[in-house]
């Protein structure tokens, strides 16, 4: 019999570790302590200091792994979007809340804990198992950067499932946009507004006017364009010189990003006369990924879904997840649902169903 704790009791205790985004250090150490003394292998890379974190990211390795051989990666992240320090969880008849007065912390402890059971199943009852290994990443919330640091090319990695989407187990999420952010900003030129307004030029006029001629929102099924910050201006009696607007475009090809930011782009161009100028920069947050019904990874895991009693459900999804950019690395991946439900908020909770049905799940990945 497991001499560790269970599952609940397992969750219960890593949501009582306070660890926010690049301040994982003592949920990191808890786990590291946790699976080690198991005779997990536990590698820490140097996420933290190259993200400025207290953490690294946590590799686990069971028992005969070989990094020689291909193998698929378990993963769901370290850090909470807020903190859990002062949580009361509640454990009620069929499921987990906080007292409402915090956020429960499933996402992600839930996936934390789901996983972390499995690597003591392995090893307490010397399950057999396929080559795989499991990865705690830091900085999810924050903008996805552990798994941007994670360095998987040293593994033959074929696929990763990452247990982290708030919808409830078996739902997946099969295609998932990427996500580009821009920068604009408009030059005007300054003037008292009282003594001199024919020497100014109004940089929030600049922009008002261009920012009207934008088309923003849901472009199509695919693409959403969003303004979503505007600064400018210093004194109510100078014209302002200068307006700075951050916006995003996500959508589920790299190709229609792009198209997008460039309609973007030159609409910003065409608005301003030849009185003020604009500057546009862009950057890419995270990749979009796509995987056909037939991939090894989907056909995978429906399988494993199948055996776990989970009827598989994939679905199209607008939000970012580790697995965009794992996906981006060039190992395939799928964020799954582990149903805790109403993240980030103080009603979060999780069904106690969906975290044992959860750990089933990740148990039909890795049993061979
Ligand atoms: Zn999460």
């Amino acid at each position: 019999m497991p001499s560790s704790p269970g599952l609940v009791d397992l969750f219960l205790s890593l949501v009582r570790i306070d660890g926010i985004s690049l301040a994982e250090r003592h949920v990191a150490d808890a786990v590291t302590a946790l699976l080690r003394q198991a005779g997990i292998r536990v590698h820490e890379d140097d996420s933290a200091a190259r993200l400025g974190g207290t953490a690294g990211n946590i590799f686990c390795f069971p028992p005969g792994f070989r990094n020689d051989l291909p193998a698929i990666v378990l993963t769901a992240h370290l850090d909470t979007v807020k903190s859990t320090a002062r949580i009361n969880p509640i454990v009620e008849s069929t499921l987990i809340r906080s007292d409402g007065t915090t956020i429960l912390g499933g996402d992600d402890r839930a996936g934390c804990a789901v996983l972390i059971r499995l690597l003591l199943d392995i090893t307490e009852q010397s399950l057999s198992h396929k080559n795989f290994f499991v990865l705690f990443t830091v900085g999810e919330e924050t903008g996805l950067f552990g798994a941007g640091t994670a360095d998987l090319s040293r593994y033959q990695t074929t696929g990763a499932y990452v247990f982290d989407c708030s919808k409830r187990p078996g739902t997946y999420i099969r295609e998932a946009v990427g996500l580009s952010t821009f920068t604009a900003t408009f030059i005007g030129k300054t003037a008292h507004s009282g003594v001199a307004p024919e020497e100014g030029i109004s940089a929030i006029q600049l922009a008002s006017a261009a920012i009207s001629k934008l088309e923003l929102g849901r472009i199509d099924a695919d693409t959403t364009a969003n303004v979503g910050t505007i600064h400018g201006g210093e004194a109510l009696n100078a014209i302002p010189e200068r307006v700075t607007i951050e916006g995003e475009v996500r959508a589920f090809s790299p190709q229609r990003i792009s198209e997008r930011l460039t309609i973007i782009e030159n609409t910003l161009r065409r608005s301003i006369d030849s009185r003020g100028s604009v500057q546009f920069s862009q950057k890419t947050d995270f990749a979009p990924y796509v995987h056909a019904a037939d991939s090894p990874l989907v056909t995978a895991l429906e399988r494993a879904m199948h055996t776990a009693g989970i009827e598989p459900h994939p679905i199209r999804y607008t939000g970012g997840s580790d697995a965009n950019k794992y996906n981006a690395k060039g190992t395939p991946a799928v964020n799954l649902g582990i149903g805790a439900q109403k993240p980030h908020s103080n009603e979060e909770f999780i069904l106690i169903d969906d975290l044992a049905r959860s750990h089933a799940l990740a148990t039909a990945l890795v049993r061979s």
